[in-house]
């Protein structure tokens, strides 16, 4: 605090001593909120997270917004979280790297009295003033069942599929998987093999599949990939191997890139999570903690007011209904290639 009022003041001595002591300088914040995302390979994060976010902020006061990235590194996080900390964070909402190694920042910042909120991934170990995500297994599950019955109505309800799942640090790729699992092994698929992806890389899951079409052929005629960026390493791995017209492929978060594959017959189906109504209930939750407001929420993890957004599956016949209709792209971006 000390030192955010500081720069405040040393802003104000500045147009006074410039002749401009009339003009009202923005006032000195009502607090910091730290956003700690954690990569920026998957587009949504510097796309739409971050620019929702910081558009509700500023809707909501003169808060000001600490941003960092931490590009899959778990241990850079924790420094900017203690940077965030040191310059004052009043709240901090995080998206951690590695689920369990975050428990470790949240009690720096509650031994500081900094409430930390949970933004998409939730951290382990307690302590959270508040969790928002959406119903991840369900997201796994829209993915699963889309699968199964793209695979039926093309005769091949025993078909083999590579199973491609996120980052093993990540606590939403269990529930993705978990929840593609349930509908999965009882569906009469078989699962050829299944990979963890590190960091959520698309490179490591194109090779990883690059390997499997070695191995099985055409064999494989689906591929569970649990988002998109996984879901254009699988593609692109197919491609490379001479196969035009990639098997039946899911993803996650309708990215452009991913919306445009649907359109072109290359993926499948992704799930649209609307990150407006996330990254505005973060915003807003952050800056009822500064206020000292008590976090209400309609669900509970542990203890901790959780919100779970509903992720809504997106096939060639939905875009209209779904990421047109809400906004999310327009007609003009999926038409224009990027
Ligand atoms: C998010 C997904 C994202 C993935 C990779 C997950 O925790 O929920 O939207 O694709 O991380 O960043």
């Amino acid at each position: 605090h000390r030192l955010v009022r500081t720069v405040a003041l040393a802003g104000a001595a500045v147009l006074a001593s410039a002749g401009l002591a009339g003009c009202s300088a923005r006032p000195a914040a009502d607090g910091t909120i730290a956003l700690l995302l954690p990569e920026a390979k998957t587009a949504r994060y510097e796309t739409f997270d971050r620019p929702l976010f910081e558009e509700r902020v500023k809707q909501l006061g003169h808060y000001s917004v600490l941003y960092s990235n931490a590009d899959q590194d778990a241990a850079a996080q924790k420094q900017q979280a203690e940077s965030a900390l040191a310059a004052g964070a009043d709240v901090l909402v995080l998206d951690p790297v590695d689920s369990k190694a975050a428990a470790s920042i949240v009690s720096s910042a509650r031994a500081q009295n900094v409430p930390v909120i949970s933004y998409d991934r939730l951290i382990s170990g307690g302590g959270l003033s508040y969790y928002v995500s959406f119903d991840n297994e369900k997201v796994g599950k829209l993915q699963a069942t889309a699968l199964v019955e793209a695979m039926r109505a093309a005769g091949k309800p025993n078909g083999g599929i590579l199973m491609v799942n996120g980052s093993p640090t990540d606590s939403n790729a269990k529930l993705f998987r978990t929840g593609a699992h349930s509908v999965i092994d009882r569906s009469g698929l078989t699962v050829l093999a299944e990979y963890d992806t590190p960091d959520w890389s698309p490179d490591k899951a194109q090779s990883w599949v690059a390997g499997q079409i070695a191995q099985y052929g055409d064999r494989i005629a689906g591929v569970y990939a649990a988002n998109d960026g996984v879901a254009g390493g699988a593609i692109a791995a197919f491609k490379a191997a001479g196969i035009s017209h990639p098997p039946f492929v899911t993803g996650q978060d309708a990215e452009l890139a991913a919306v445009q594959r649907i359109v072109a017959r290359d993926q499948y189906m992704t799930v649209y999570k609307a990150i407006k109504p996330e990254a505005f209930t973060a915003a807003e939750a952050a800056v009822d903690l500064i206020k000292g407001r008590k976090v209400t929420a309609p669900l509970s993890t542990d203890g901790t007011p959780t919100t779970l957004l509903n992720p809504v599956p997106v096939r060639v016949d939905d875009i209209d209904a779904t990421v047109i209709a809400d906004g999310f792209w327009t007609a003009a971006d999926i038409c224009t290639p990027a």
